[in-house]
């Protein structure tokens, strides 16, 4: 590629500019666009398109400026409420990487040895085929375990989801519960039927709690629509052991021990609650606070417990006109609080369960758990319940990555929740997105879904390794960042059992140098696709906007050449144009209306707006006009979907998996707690290896305070190995005091053959509640080499 360092830097101070000098009112531009294409060419020989950046990022909407067939630009779409950061921009960069993977490849050396030959796409789907139909017949279809990962896009996605699922008739293999935000998706189902995104919300925030999440690196639009609320008199608080970017810009750094913010947070409701800070009428008229729970089973009370023949859908408060039981909608005067007795059968509402649930976190004790002050946690607890409208900005928060994210997540819901934030504009709890839009993702499955084949997430390489719950003999990987995973090592090792792996990907990334078939991938810019189901409310067309370099090609052509070979090539009878108007036909938008369109506000056509919303443009507010989706229509801070899944319905705290209190004697090998931070290079192991964002960020490293480094011999700048039972890492030593005593953190995102791979280290706990991500529940030990 023909771009020196001085053009790129040159780029970066253009955008810089362009961020330095936008308008706060800009975040309210693009909200209900629906128009013709208006980005004029440079010139007559210039085409210029509308592709999305990352689904598991911001959705950034790009113009891609193509000329001579040749990806010239991404600019930004003048029309949308973000513009593309740096790692957007460098999608020009690796589309034109010298590393490309060019030609389909098979292994000639031993498995991981890198001896490579070049061979024709015949050849290398005639051998999948009769390779992956082998393994089949021989061991079942749960043999051949297929995943993806999330941050190629959309249809890729689904047509390696109804290719699995015509290959096994319907035995999909692929994982449960995700490596990032699993736990954060579970505990707002839990608590509101479904996940909520207050990002153009904060504009209108008057107090933000960055609360493990840090937006300056990881949502970097984000962070212009914070610092315009900052201008206007928006106070921000961060909580987090690291001195973050973010962290730099807030009136106040609370510096956590990792794992330990449900505390916190409990600490907090403890306050509200004792102090009556609390918003009544929503705890009355909206939230499950006042019902009531059979004491004897800790589980909700139902109407048929106290009615023959009553309903058991159908839930109980105690109604003070009567001093009896009553339904939450006729009762006259249901009560917050109190316990009762309805014939045998003693009774007590949620609200008084959840005040003993918090009555021994006072500040003094979550002082001695988290490390945090008390006089902290008590500042934090009554700015948050007295300032309005106030949103907790989790993102997809490192503090949920622990082995009870859940419960931490819910903490945070239920702060909003007691504190009337839910249902106001500029507050709730945002956690950045993975909303559906009612489209057809998954693209219809041609056979009954049996998920018998999945595997949670997190515990990839025990469960290859060790042949649970079965063996699994295949592995068909496309573009997925082994680096992701934890305990990395051992995924390797479940890959080295493997009979057959096919990779598809663009370059020869850690799972393609231990495949047998290598399959190059046309990149977002050589194919269509389409963004309707993640991190915005737009629904974007990704145009194709050039041919597939060398002799690469999309997703969807390998998987309906496969399917051909494997007898089921009738359920693949469509171009990816044809399939993506599948998935956008319950909404009325086709490819053909977005190409000429550009993103779509969902809000803007009552077609598209599957909830009803009452579109005023501004940002779109959750739970104003929107009902919860939970099995009462309410608020639960008693989570029915946990009490039926038999997890503990309350907000509760649990210690780190890997902590002084719960592994003492691991603790005396590995007294320090690793947190893996996101850095503004990377979103997860995308753009490892572009050269433009590797120049700012070249080698990995490890941060760790001055009293940790003095205590070792270890000065900044030293060469250090960072290392547990699981791995070695190493890296150089930033060595200050932006991170608290007993905490050392690493940058997450670089791949193994990088050698800076922090997933080795990471514990690959989970818990069925939401087969979340442990990575932040990780001890080590640093020394100098
Ligand atoms: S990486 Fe994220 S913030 Fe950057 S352009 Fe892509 S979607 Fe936008």
């Amino acid at each position: 590629m023909g771009f020196s360092r001085r053009q790129f830097l040159g780029g970066g101070l253009a955008l810089g500019g362009a961020l330095a000098t936008g308008a706060p009112a800009s975040i309210l531009r693009g909200l209900g666009i629906a128009k013709e294409v208006n980005a004029a060419p440079v010139n007559d020989q210039e085409k210029i398109s509308y592709s999305c950046c990352n689904p598991e990022c911001n959705n950034c909407s790009l113009q891609v400026h193509v000329r001579n067939g040749k990806l010239v630009r991404i600019s930004p779409n003048p029309n949308y409420y973000t513009r593309p950061c740096l790692r957007g921009r460098s999608r020009l960069q690796w589309n034109y990487h010298p590393d490309r993977l060019k030609y389909p490849f098979k292994r000639v050396g031993e498995r991981g040895e890198g001896k490579w030959e070049r061979i024709s796409w015949e050849e290398a789907l005639d051998t999948i085929a009769t390779k992956l139909g082998q393994i089949r017949d021989e061991s079942g279809p749960e043999s051949v375990w297929f995943t993806a990962g999330a941050v190629m896009s959309v249809l890729p996605n689904s047509m390696q989801r109804r290719f699995a699922n015509a290959f096994g008739k319907g035995v999909m293999t692929g994982g449960i519960g995700s490596l990032c935000c699993a736990a954060q998706g579970e505990a707002s189902t839990a608590t509101q039927g479904y996940r909520t995104a207050g990002i153009e919300e904060k504009a209108y925030s008057k107090l933000l709690i960055a609360w493990g999440h840090n937006p300056a690196v990881t949502y970097i639009p984000h962070s212009r629509i914070m610092a315009d609320a900052l201008d206007k008199g928006c106070r921000l608080i961060t909580i987090d052991p690291r001195f973050s970017e973010t962290a730099s810009k807030a009136d106040k750094w609370i510096s956590i021990k990792p794992g330990t913010d449900t505390a916190m947070a409990m600490a907090m409701i403890r306050i509200i609650i004792e102090e009556n800070l609390y918003d009544e009428k929503f705890a009355l008229g909206r939230s499950n606070l006042p019902f009531l729970v059979n004491e004897a089973t800790g589980k909700l009370l139902r109407q048929d417990d106290v009615v023959a023949g009553g309903d058991h859908e159908a839930f109980v408060v105690w109604d003070q006109s009567t001093n009896g039981p009553a339904l939450p909608n006729e009762a006259v005067a249901p009560v917050l609080e109190g316990t009762f007795k309805i014939g045998d059968l003693t009774v007590r509402t949620v609200f008084a369960r959840l005040r003993e649930r918090v009555a021994k976190f006072t500040p003094e004790y979550a002082s001695e758990i988290t490390g945090v002050p008390a006089e902290d946690i008590s500042e934090v607890a009554y700015t948050y319940a007295t300032v309005k409208p106030a949103m907790i900005d989790s993102g997809m928060s490192g503090a949920q990555r622990t082995s009870s994210g859940a419960y931490f997540v819910q903490s945070l819901l239920n702060l909003a929740g007691l504190t009337g934030n839910i249902g106001l504009l500029g507050g709730g709890v945002n956690d950045t997105g993975g909303f559906s839009h009612g489209t057809n993702v998954a693209i219809n499955a041609p056979f009954k879904a049996d998920n018998k084949g999945v595997i949670p997430a997190t515990k990839v390489g025990e469960y290859l390794s060790e042949g649970k719950p079965y063996p699994i003999r295949a592995i068909y990987w496309q573009g997925k960042g082994m680096g992701q995973l934890p305990n990395t090592n051992k995924v390797v090792e479940g890959f080295k059992k493997m009979d057959f792996i096919v990779v598809q990907e663009h370059f020869f990334g850690d799972a393609a140098s231990l495949a047998d078939i290598v399959l190059p991938v046309a990149t977002l810019f050589e194919r269509y696709d389409v963004m309707c189901n993640s991190r915005s409310f737009y629904y974007h067309l990704m145009d194709k906007a050039i041919e597939p370099f060398m002799e690469a090609q999309s997703d969807g052509w390998i998987y309906t050449e496969l399917a051909k070979r494997l007898g089921f090539g009738e359920y693949f009878d469509k171009t990816e144009e044809e399939w993506i108007d599948v998935v956008l036909e319950q909404t009325g938008l086709t490819v053909e209306s977005l190409r000429k369109s550009g993103p779509v506000y969902q809000w803007s056509d009552p077609k598209l707006n599957k909830y009803g919303v009452k579109w005023d443009k501004k940002p779109f507010t959750f739970f104003v006009d929107t009902p919860f989706k939970t099995a009462s229509g309410r608020f639960e801070f008693h989570a029915s979907r946990w009490e039926d899944k038999g997890f503990e319905p309350l907000v509760n705290y649990f210690p780190p998996e890997e902590s002084k209190e719960t592994a003492p004697e691991l603790y005396e090998k590995y007294p320090l707690s690793l947190v893996a931070n996101k850095i503004r290079t990377k979103v997860h192991s995308t753009y490892a290896i572009m050269p433009w964002l590797s120049e700012i960020y070249p080698k990995g490293w490890v941060t760790m305070s001055t009293v940790d480094a003095e205590a070792r011999g270890i000065k900044d700048g030293d060469m250090v190995e960072v290392f547990n039972d699981r791995g070695s890492v190493k890296v150089t030593a930033h060595v200050g005091n932006g991170i608290r005593p007993g905490v050392v953190s690493m940058p997450n995102g670089w791949w193994m053959q990088q050698g800076y791979c922090s997933s080795v280290l990471s514990n690959d706990y989970t818990h069925p509640q939401a087969y979340g991500h442990a990575l932040n529940s990780t001890l080590v030990q640093v020394k100098g080499v």
